[in-house]
């Protein structure tokens, strides 16, 4: 018999997944309880402030083709925004020794080596929230990485220059990391078309933030919420799951919905134990392993975005500008080649891609050493989609499992997260009814 007081369901982690799971399960009747690491809502999307501007330190870019976050977007009445960088007035490819300015041929050259590059999406990806539709195509497609089909190509270098800077701006990873289904997967998501594509990588933000969204989710029924509540360990024994915190605290609930980002789930102690591929997975690492940087430069530089494959910063683009100065948004696709995270490093970094320009000053969030991340947003390594991901999505007993780093579809997106979050609340109502 159920007591006063009593969890039907304890949310792990207050990431968009998690916000989501318990804001659904609250919804359907289950008393629920929220237990967060951090000391915010959020997780790896996070509103913050840079010398009195709004700045999303992770999540940012939203889609309308992506169907849960645009449903939320919808419920909420929530308003986006452009960002200019997306269609800007100048292009720059920076590679082989080169600086080209990508307009009339040069552009074409570029986007039409992107074109031979994803040529056989449709054949091998037809159903990117049924990733496997295509069996044999798909495993091929799973079994290469990004780079290895790049090279298999015979493209100018300006073309494989161009279309390896769009993959390390995809995957937050090297082309050599990441899959070359994964990179299929977000093209075929995006509608398969290239300004489509870039519009759904980095377009269109919220303009009252991503922090907008999770507190609408988070306060529009009622939930418990435990911050600074890092969890140790999830044992489900049967007819209940018990839930340990790092503080000593201990939680009884009917079922549980964990949202663990990829990096950190083997940091949880489990009982069943985690399947091999996740811990295994987990130890590895996604090969989410850049950096986002927020670039503040002197004067008006114009609208602007530069392509710079094996850089320490391989993509930036104009985040917004003022009279005095202009914000850039900079991304590292491997955070080991930014030698030191410095005024004088990225300012060296900023003269090669923007002759000229000075940095008056920056920000950045390091994922890759915040414990409760360990990684920026998650894309596939080559062979992941066959071993990882059914593993990932195996529900074990009472412990479901929601991240949006192992959801069909958007994976490795908000919109993936917010998925994952509504699959679990459901499965959740099934099996608690
Ligand atoms: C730099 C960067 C840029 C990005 N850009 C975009 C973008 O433009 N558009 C887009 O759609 N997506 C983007 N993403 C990806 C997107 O932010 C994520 O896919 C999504 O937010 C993941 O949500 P989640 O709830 O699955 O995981 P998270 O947001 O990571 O939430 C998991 C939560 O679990 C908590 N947690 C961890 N360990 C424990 C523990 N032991 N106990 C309790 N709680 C714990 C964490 O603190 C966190 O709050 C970006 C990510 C990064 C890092």
């Amino acid at each position: 018999m159920k007591r006063r007081g009593d969890i039907d369901v304890v949310v792990v982690g207050g990431g968009l997944a998690g916000v989501t799971a318990a804001r659904d399960c609250a919804k359907n009747g289950h008393a629920t309880l929220l237990l967060e690491a951090r000391d915010r809502l959020g997780g790896r999307a996070w509103t913050s402030q840079f010398e009195d501007e709004p700045i999303e330190f992770g999540g940012t870019w939203v889609y309308n083709c992506q169907p849960f976050i645009w449903t939320e977007i919808e419920r909420y009445g929530l308003e986006i925004e452009e960002t200019p960088g997306a269609v800007p007035d100048q292009m720059i490819l920076l590679a082989n020794d080169e600086r080209t300015v990508l307009s009339g041929e040069q552009l074409g050259e570029a986007v039409a080596g992107w074109m031979q590059y994803t040529a056989d999406v449709r054949g091998i990806v037809p159903r990117p929230y049924d990733l496997m539709h295509n069996t044999e195509a798909a495993l091929a497609a799973d079994s290469m990485s990004a780079l290895d089909h790049l090279n298999s190509l015979s493209l100018s270098p300006l073309a494989h220059a161009f279309c390896e800077g769009i993959v390390e701006l995809v995957a937050s990873g090297t082309a050599d990391s990441v899959s070359y289904l994964d990179i299929l997967r977000f093209y075929m998501l995006g509608g398969s078309e290239f300004s489509n594509f870039m519009d759904s990588a980095a377009r269109f933000k919220l303009k009252l933030g991503t922090i907008g969204l999770v507190e609408r989710i988070a306060s529009d029924v009622d939930f418990d919420i435990r911050m600074n509540a890092a969890v140790s360990a999830i044992e489900d024994r049967g007819d209940h799951v018990r839930v340990k915190t790092n503080d000593g605290q201990t939680f009884r609930a009917s079922a549980v919905v964990g949202t663990l980002p990829m990096n950190v789930i083997a940091d949880v102690h489990f009982k069943p134990e985690l399947p091999d591929a996740v811990r295994t997975a987990a130890q590895e690492r996604h090969p989410g392993k850049g950096g986002k940087f927020f670039l503040k430069v002197d004067g008006q530089i114009g609208n602007v975005a530069t392509v710079a494959p094996g850089r320490p910063l391989n993509y930036t683009m104009t985040f917004t500008q003022s009279a005095r100065s202009t914000l850039l948004v900079a991304f590292s696709s491997d955070m080991d080649l930014v030698d030191h995270y410095d005024h004088e490093t990225l300012q060296t970094e900023l003269g090669v891609h923007l002759p000229g320009a000075r940095l008056l000053s920056s920000t950045f969030h390091d994922w890759n050493a915040d414990p409760h991340a360990k990684g920026t947003w998650a894309t596939y390594r080559p062979g992941w989609a066959r071993t990882v991901l059914p593993a990932a999505q195996q529900q074990s007993g009472r412990i479901h499992f929601a991240s949006g780093d192992h959801g069909e579809g958007w994976r490795g997106t908000m919109d993936g997260a917010i998925g994952a979050g509504v699959r679990a609340a459901q499965a959740v109502r099934n099996q608690l009814g």
